[in-house]
């Protein structure tokens, strides 16, 4: 029988699993989904104070769909004899899926690097949490002031002091114009004191020395810097872009019989953008990835991958949210409203669980209608 292989269990993972499940429908054709871990981790929640709310059990997704899941941790793919070499065991597919993922770029040869913390994954938001949850009145260091640090700086601001400290010389500097009045409003608010234009260059116990020479006591201090694909992306293909992903087709075939989706795929976006590194993306690429991967040994057509409007929700702790629209990120809702938007996108993301007919038909639904931001529902009001 057939062998669809997908490595990772992230959302580009499950769910080209799910759309690998949705084109086999009654045929004949194996899936079997490859990742160490037991969960699917919502990294975009690893923010919140509870990391435990960030997980969802594969077995509840993978299992009612009939995609076998195999604990392990690919090494090796060999694209010519068509082979993937996992936890020692060397595994034949006709079509793969590379979903691996990405990962925090740490710092190589920062002194004190081990004593880093992180919220890139689930173990790392624990480590921080449970470091930090008997202190009152703590202080932290940010290090990275973009979307993942901002919304770390403002999530801990809440119980202690934060110090956020970012190369660039504005706050958000990825994330344009567009939203930076609402962000330094919100930092202001928070009392969140900003360090730019410079770094942290060493990191101690219980203090963390700046690029200016300044040493600063601090209980943690927090890399949020810098994200990139999978190493295993260097197997599929020479010619990574910056943040080291594959590039694909509009049927995001990277190579015959292979595919990627999420943050390791390149996929373009429009005329002047590829893909961002975000769940809004992984998880309509893994549907078509995955559909295609399957598609194509059945003799289905293929789908295109044609995106939905991009769009940004910035968690901004006690200072509400920021929701914006468009590659200008021109703000729609902040404050109290914005906040209403990322709670309903935090419940969204967690995928249909125990229910193969729901699974499938949100892995037929390509892309979500999005009542739930405040514009479209002026919209469908007017
Ligand atoms: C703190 C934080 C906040 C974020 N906020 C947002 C947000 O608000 N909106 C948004 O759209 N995006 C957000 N993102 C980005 C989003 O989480 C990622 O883009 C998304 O998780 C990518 O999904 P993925 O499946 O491609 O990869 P990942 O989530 O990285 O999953 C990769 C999977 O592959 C597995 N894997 C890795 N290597 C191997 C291997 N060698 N063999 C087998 N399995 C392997 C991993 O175990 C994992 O299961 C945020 C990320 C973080 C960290």
């Amino acid at each position: 029988m057939a062998h669809v292989v997908i490595v990772g269990g992230g959302f580009a993972g499950v769910w080209s699993a799910a759309g690998a499940a949705l084109a086999r429908g009654d045929a004949g054709l194996r899936i079997t989904l490859i990742a160490p871990n037991d969960h699917l981790v919502l990294r975009p929640r690893l923010y919140e104070p509870d990391p435990e709310v960030a997980k969802v059990e594969l077995r509840r997704i993978l299992g009612p769909i009939g995609v076998r899941h195999l604990r392990a941790t690919v090494s090796t793919i060999d694209t010519t004899r068509h082979v993937v070499v996992a936890d020692g065991q060397e595994i034949h597919y006709d079509r793969l899926v590379l979903a691996a993922g990405s990962g925090l770029v740490k710092p190589r040869n920062l002194p004190g690097a081990e004593r880093l913390f992180d919220i890139d994954t689930l173990d790392g938001a624990r480590r921080l949490t449970g470091h930090l949850r008997h202190r009152n009145d703590y202080s932290a260091i940010v290090v990275g002031a973009g979307f993942t640090g901002l919304e770390a700086a403002t999530e801990l601001a809440a119980r202690g002091r934060v110090l956020l400290v970012d190369r660039a010389s504005t706050v958000g500097a990825q994330l344009g114009a567009g939203p930076r009045k609402e962000i330094e409003a919100a930092l202001d608010h928070l009392g969140i004191e900003r360090r730019l234009g410079t770094t942290v260059t060493e990191v101690g116990d219980g203090y963390a020395i700046l690029s200016d020479g300044t040493t600063i006591e601090t209980d943690a201090v927090i890399w949020s810097v810098g994200m990139r694909a999978s190493e295993l992306t260097r197997q599929i293909s020479g010619e990574l872009d910056h943040l080291g992903r594959v590039p694909v087709d509009r049927h995001l075939r990277a190579l015959p019989g292979v595919f990627a989706a999420g943050d390791t795929a390149a996929a373009a976006f429009d005329a002047g953008h590829t893909v961002m590194q975000a769940c809004q993306h992984a998880t309509p690429l893994g549907k078509v990835a995955g559909y295609n991967a399957a598609a194509g040994l059945l003799g289905l057509p293929l789908r295109d991958f044609t995106p939905g409007p991009y769009v940004t929700c910035l968690d901004l702790g006690d200072a509400g949210a920021i929701f914006t629209r468009g590659w200008d990120r021109r703000v729609m809702a902040s404050g109290a409203q914005g906040k209403e938007v990322k709670k309903r996108i935090n419940q969204y993301i967690h995928p249909p669980v125990d229910d193969a007919t729901k699974i499938l038909a949100a892995a037929d639904r390509v892309y979500i209608a999005l009542p739930f931001f405040p514009r479209d529902e002026e919209q469908s009001a007017a």
